[in-house]
């Protein structure tokens, strides 16, 4: 079992925090303060304990160069509003002046570091760069389920250097998201969607192993459809993807999985917002037109019937592009089913998890993940790097019972 919170002493501690405040920023601001708002029990919990709780995390893609926009200082102003209480910020996230900040603060202090992608060993997982965080506190924290599924300096090359635990969040996504993984109740349904499959294929084919259907819309489903032979038309394809799609198709065949392709589709002339739109067959996209919803009536009802018997409904990736109104009607009439479903119902972040707030439906949700590319590697099976390099911890009688559908 891997440490927790409750199994590390913070009193008068420095405790180094991997949080994900890799959050949206418009003109400078926080655009969406989710993540920010979810990393809040871990940090109230280390000031109630009175460590010097040191946060760190990155944001954006900075390319391992300093990049103004990409300060941390609207994300430590945005941490102060929601604490109640000053939250100062360094403009480094190793050396002299944060080693100085550090010696400044006191009990139950907050303190943001910098964007740790200002520097290429964040990435590259460099040992020296981790040795340089590492030599900033005398416990670390992971609370960065979003970056989970990376090993980089902060997520993993850190723990292995200070005694390591999960945070709240942490914990909390893996007691959810084993719920998909660890014996899921049957029919399990999976629903992928999103623009492609190179990004998802890893995962489609360990989903194979897990599921009883497998539906699948937006830009990936266009792959599928040309792999079976149609003509799509304008719309995103992968035509380097079409053998794997074809394996794909193949390989649910074999394991008895029920891949579920569009049946008819919102196609339009244009990629534009006020395009002409209308619904056709899947195998009738005119040329010179592109599916860019892939909810048409015929579908959406196929989905919904599948979706009413499922135990457990996983789901990743927008069936359209949900972003303009016209073609986020199947994304939204989805999100409607499973929020009606009687089934345990897990959104993966990113796309979908945004999908399910603007229809308002997140309170009717089991469980809305604060990763993307995490909690689709996890429901996948795959090992997170940022969770194994965690300590373990030998449970107690009491624990084992409490923490049955722990991870590890
Ligand atoms: P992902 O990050 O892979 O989950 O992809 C999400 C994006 O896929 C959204 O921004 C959607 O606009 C886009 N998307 C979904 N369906 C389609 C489609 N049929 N054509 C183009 N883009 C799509």
């Amino acid at each position: 079992m891997k440490k927790k919170l409750k199994d590390m002493d913070f009193k008068n501690k420095k405790a180094l925090v991997r949080v994900d405040f890799n959050v949206p920023l418009k003109n400078g601001e926080v655009a969406d303060d989710t993540r920010i708002e979810a990393a809040l029990p871990t940090i109230e919990y280390l000031i109630n304990e009175k460590a010097k709780v040191i946060l760190m995390s990155h944001l954006g893609r900075p390319g391992g160069k300093v990049d103004e926009s990409l300060r941390m200082d609207p994300v430590a102003e945005k941490l102060a509003d929601l604490l109640g209480k000053p939250v100062s910020k360094v403009d480094d996230c190793i050396g002299p002046e944060v080693e100085d900040a550090i010696a400044d603060m006191e009990d139950g202090d907050v303190l943001v570091l910098e964007n740790t992608r200002f520097y290429p060993g964040e990435k590259a997982n460099d040992e020296d760069f981790a040795k340089k965080l590492a030599k900033l506190a005398d416990a670390y924290v992971n609370d960065a389920f979003g970056a989970a599924h990376r090993a980089h300096a902060s997520t993993t090359g850190v723990a292995k250097l200070l005694p390591a635990g999960a945070g709240f969040l942490m914990q909390q996504e893996l007691n959810a998201l084993s719920k998909a993984t660890d014996n899921p109740e049957h029919p399990y349904v999976a629903i992928m969607g999103g623009a492609k499959i190179s990004d998802k294929m890893e995962a489609i084919r360990s989903l194979l192993n897990r599921v009883d259907y497998l539906l699948v819309g937006g830009g990936i489903a266009n792959t599928f459809l040309l792999a079976k032979g149609y003509d799509m038309g304008d719309s995103l394809v992968e035509e380097d993807m079409v053998e794997l799609a074809q394996d794909l198709m193949e390989e649910a065949k074999e394991k008895g999985v029920e891949l579920v392709l569009p049946i008819d589709v919102v196609v339009a002339d244009e990629f534009k917002e006020d395009a002409t739109h209308k619904v056709v067959d899947a195998d009738k996209i005119p040329a010179g037109w592109q599916s860019l919803d892939s909810g048409g009536p015929k579908t959406l009802k196929k989905f919904k019937e599948i979706i009413s018997k499922a135990r457990i409904i996983s789901w990743n990736g927008p069936i359209g592009v949900f972003e303009m109104k016209e073609f986020a009607k199947g994304t939204n009439e989805l999100a409607k089913a499973l929020a009606e479903a009687d089934a345990v119902t897990i959104i993966g972040g990113g796309e979908s998890a945004a999908a399910i707030k603007k229809a308002g439906l997140e309170d009717s949700m089991t469980h809305i993940s604060t990763g993307g590319g995490a909690s689709l590697d996890f429901l996948a099976g795959k090992n997170l790097p940022g969770v194994d390099a965690l300590d373990e911890v030998e449970p107690t009688d009491f624990e084992e019972i409490d923490d049955i559908e722990d991870l590890e």
